[in-house]
């Protein structure tokens, strides 16, 4: 398809910006560039069928299921988009005076008291951006609880081998060192490996629970005691809070803090790059180091103020504040009972299309599961030759999104499904039926499974290529 600076014409475009109604300013000529930048010229009609071609060749949660395990890709409800474009929320300057914007402070305040009731924590920052930049400022926290005490040989941070592939990155970019731990037959952490792994160098341990297998590891009250006993910490990376939200809190599991990703399970749209967070939380003790500034309540109005040892910023501002908006509409719409009724349902989901494609798919393990569960798709492969990228890609061909593949490591030609609790009984029956066809496919016609997907815009594209070496500015020379 065409590009926007291909569709562009001289002189056309739109004129939506009023007069100028304040006295003109020039510059330093040394401030201004030398000539015009050269944007697109296209008319609004010609715009929007441009993205809405583009969207057309992609596939959203409006589109059809969407299963992408660990991405909790659910139905994000209209009204937290509508309180999200208030004008009160979108017109407003990071700078202006708080006694004009005292309604942004108490969403922030607000979303900080449901956040750390859901959670088990006492203090949330709204800085970081996303899950991965939460689970970096997770980490200096802990960072800063050691070196407050001038505990600086604690340099190691233990992270089970099951674990997403952002924990030793973010661990790494704290500045520590990755000590990984093996997991048992369970999926769960093996605890004579973390018994074996700590000692007065753990500064602490990353852990997800439900981990990436989708199991709730039984164990965990001991785990975090393990570490709690050699002096370290408990970072929860809650991305897989859908699980659990309503039922059980990562802060009564002994974790010292965790984040959330608003972007998976508290309603904002996400898998095309548009903005999301990590809202970090932590228990009292570790609340003086956090990221400044925070919102305290005062009398009858709102201000900011600084953490005592703060670490300083790590985003500019206040974060993703409209994200907040959203995450706290949500909050407030589902109430105290739809919170745990959104996360039952997610498990429900997960085990009744787990339990339909049992038998005919292996599964990784062969238990109950929480909101997502891993198949693996070796024997088939070994069989047919029909890979776990065979099957994800003909998914495409019959309006489904594939699940996540060749994640978690652990386990071979993964698929990892999580079909959310948006999700009716007959998209679930209709997925199961689209699962079993494309397995007797494999049985049938290995051949033409290695050239799916057969009917959409893009089939397999050169990943690496894309990620290595993408083309991101249009060359008008050529
Ligand atoms: C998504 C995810 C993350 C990272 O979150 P981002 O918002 O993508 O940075 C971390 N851990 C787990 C288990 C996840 O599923």
């Amino acid at each position: 398809m065409k590009l926007l600076f291909e569709r562009s014409r001289p002189g056309r475009g739109m004129d939506l910006l009023p007069p100028c109604d304040v006295p003109a300013v020039s510059f330093d000529a040394a401030l201004l560039r030398d000539s015009a930048p050269r944007l697109p010229e296209i008319a609004e009609v010609d715009l929007g069928r441009h993205y809405t071609e583009l969207a057309k060749q992609t596939h959203g949660v409006n589109d059809g299921f969407y299963p992408l395990g660990s991405c909790t890709m659910k139905y994000n409800p209209r009204v937290d988009e509508e309180t999200a474009s208030l004008p009160g929320f979108t017109q407003i300057h990071p700078l202006q005076p708080l006694d004009t914007v005292q309604g942004c402070l108490e969403v922030l305040w607000k979303s900080e008291q449901l956040l750390t009731e859901i959670t088990g924590m006492d203090a949330v920052t709204y800085q970081p951006a996303a899950g991965a930049h939460g689970e970096y400022t997770g980490l200096l926290l802990i960072r800063c609880y050691h070196q407050s005490r001038g505990d600086t040989a604690r340099t190691k941070i233990i992270v089970p081998d099951s674990a997403h592939g952002t924990n030793p990155a973010s661990a790494t970019m704290a500045g520590f060192k990755v000590v990984s731990v093996p997991s048992n037959e369970m999926g769960g952490v093996d605890l004579d490996a973390l018994r074996a792994a700590v000692g007065p160098d753990t500064a602490g341990l990353m852990l997800t629970n439900p981990n990436t297998v989708g199991l709730f590891d039984p164990n965990i009250l001991e785990i975090t005691q393990i570490i709690h006993d050699a002096g370290g910490l408990c970072y929860y990376d809650g991305a897989n809070l859908n699980a659990i939200m309503g039922h059980v809190r990562p802060g009564d599991m002994g974790f010292d803090c965790v984040h959330v990703n608003l972007h998976k399970t508290f309603a904002t749209p996400h898998g095309g790059g548009g903005p999301g967070s990590g809202p970090v939380g932590c228990k009292d003790f570790l609340a003086p180091f956090l990221p400044s500034p925070r919102v305290k309540k005062a009398g009858d109005s709102y201000e900011f103020f600084d953490p005592e040892q703060s670490m300083g910023k790590v985003r500019s501002f206040y974060g993703n504040f409209l994200v907040v908006v959203k995450a706290l509409t949500y909050i407030l719409s589902l109430g105290k009972e739809g919170i745990p009724a959104a996360s039952a349902g997610a498990v429900l989901n997960a085990n009744y299309l787990m339990k339909k494609l049992a038998g005919h798919y292996d599964m990784s393990f062969n238990t109950l599961c929480m909101h997502e569960f891993v198949m693996t798709l070796e024997k088939l492969a070994h069989d047919t030759g029909v890979t776990a990228m065979d099957v994800a890609k003909r998914l495409l061909d019959f309006g489904m999104h594939p699940p996540t593949m060749y994640f978690p490591l652990i386990v071979h030609e993964a698929l990892m499904v999580e079909p959310t609790e948006t999700e009716s009984p007959e998209t679930l029956d209709e997925a199961a039926e689209v699962f079993l066809k494309i397995l007797e496919e494999a049985k049938s016609d290995p051949e033409s499974l290695h050239h799916a997907p057969h009917d959409c815009a893009i089939g397999r594209p050169d990943e690496v290529t894309a990620a290595r070496n993408p083309i991101l500015r249009y060359d008008f020379g050529a």
